[in-house]
């Protein structure tokens, strides 16, 4: 069997109809950058999700980047973030003009160690970036009373868990504003790239949305000088076009993982996601740990099943960030994982056929490698 690590075309396949005639009638109206497209993504996204504003943009990075542009994060300023993330959690507090200061993950949850938040607290501190990863929140509630006891704005990076809860409380909602990705491989995908913003806050949603526009929310008043950041019109209306399915595809995940669970449970050789208490994980990855792990990955790959690693080297261990002269020991949990983690095929339109082959194979694999028991180890 081919199981691909995520399958684009599945889930086109069943909203053919509602995704084709999106696309037409923006052609139609050649409603290509901003226009209504945009304005009805961002009114239905902000219903959706609760949030008081949206501001579309042209990807989750630059959502990120605006943002600290605007809380006016910059020189001589530090920004906290995790050692173990998709880059732009850390490139663009450099883009901002500031510095990255990494905290090391949690050897269950793969997101920020809230218990080592503080010894990297400084005067110069000025921001949290707390990244949700893989669908599940990081400890938003603990790292919310460090930022409120010292005064830091918390941003959050919902690129990887749109719709996850903790509390009964979405991420994104808990800091001053968040940033979304919908990169086409995101739980929320669009045909291209394509970000947004959301806050509660009124002001900072102004300036974030005249920054992201050449500095102008009025055409041709550029009240200072921005950037251009633009969703559009083709993006925002397959994104409007697939928002109603969003929660039965996140389900779908849910009982995916589910399915992993039932069919890789008690094995040895790998250790399957941890999910915390109160909070609903949504699987934009399904991550395992495995001592083996190339030799798993090559392994499954024979076996006509694709995986990847999210991320195959902790961030401050890319050649990128050697000027902060960091050594492997300075993050111990996020450069062990680097070397263990696997992400497994997970899509909402996975079979369970699909998900007992995949597991199937790891058993054999396990079979084949006289497993020793393997620990998690624990946090610090
Ligand atoms: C995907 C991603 C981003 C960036 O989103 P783009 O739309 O690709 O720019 C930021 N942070 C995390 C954690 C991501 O996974």
């Amino acid at each position: 069997m081919k199981i691909p690590f995520v399958d684009l075309k599945a889930q086109y396949l069943n909203i053919k109809h509602e995704i084709d005639s999106a696309i037409a009638k923006v052609i139609d109206e050649t409603a290509f950058i901003g226009g209504h497209f945009v304005k009805d993504f961002e009114t239905k996204f902000a219903e959706r999700y609760g949030a008081k504003n949206v501001i579309a943009c042209g990807n989750g990075t630059d959502s990120l980047y605006i943002l600290m542009k605007m809380l006016g994060i910059g020189k001589g300023d530090e920004v906290i973030t995790p050692a173990n993330s998709w880059i732009s959690s850390a490139e663009t507090i450099t883009q901002a003009g500031a510095k990255p200061v990494f905290v090391d993950v949690h050897p269950y949850y793969f997101s920020m160690d809230e218990t080592q938040i503080e010894n990297k607290v400084t005067e110069k501190t000025k921001a949290i970036i707390a990244v949700h990863l893989q669908g599940q929140m990081c400890a938003i509630e603990k790292i919310k009373s460090i930022c409120d006891k010292h005064h830091l704005h918390l941003i959050e990076d919902c690129a990887q868990s749109h719709f996850s809860e903790y509390d009964n409380k979405r991420a994104g909602l808990f800091g001053v504003a968040a940033s979304f990705s919908f990169y086409p491989g995101k739980n929320l995908g669009a045909y291209g790239d394509a970000g947004c913003i959301i806050t509660n806050d009124d002001a900072l949603a102004d300036k974030c949305r005249m920054y992201a526009r050449h500095g102008a929310l009025i055409k041709h008043q550029h009240e200072m000088e921005g950037i251009n950041s633009r969703m559009d019109g083709m993006q925002a209306a397959i994104l409007s076009a697939k928002l109603p399915h969003i929660l039965e595809w996140t389900e779908m995940r849910v009982y995916n993982a589910s399915l992993y669970e039932k069919y890789l449970s008690g094995m040895d050789e790998v250790i399957l996601p941890h999910v915390r208490e109160n909070t609903v994980h949504t699987y934009h990855l399904y991550v395992v740990r495995a001592q083996k792990r190339d030799e798993l990955m090559q392994y499954l790959k024979s076996r006509g099943i694709e995986t990847v690693i999210h991320y195959p080297r902790a961030l401050p261990n890319l050649p990128a960030y050697h000027y902060l002269e960091h050594t492997p020991g300075d993050f111990p949990v996020a450069t062990r994982l680097q070397n263990e983690i696997l992400s497994l095929p997970m899509y909402p339109e996975m079979t369970e056929d699909m998900i007992r082959y995949v597991a199937g194979a790891i058993k054999e694999f396990a079979a084949k490698n006289s497993p020793k028991t393997f620990h998690a180890g624990t946090a610090q």
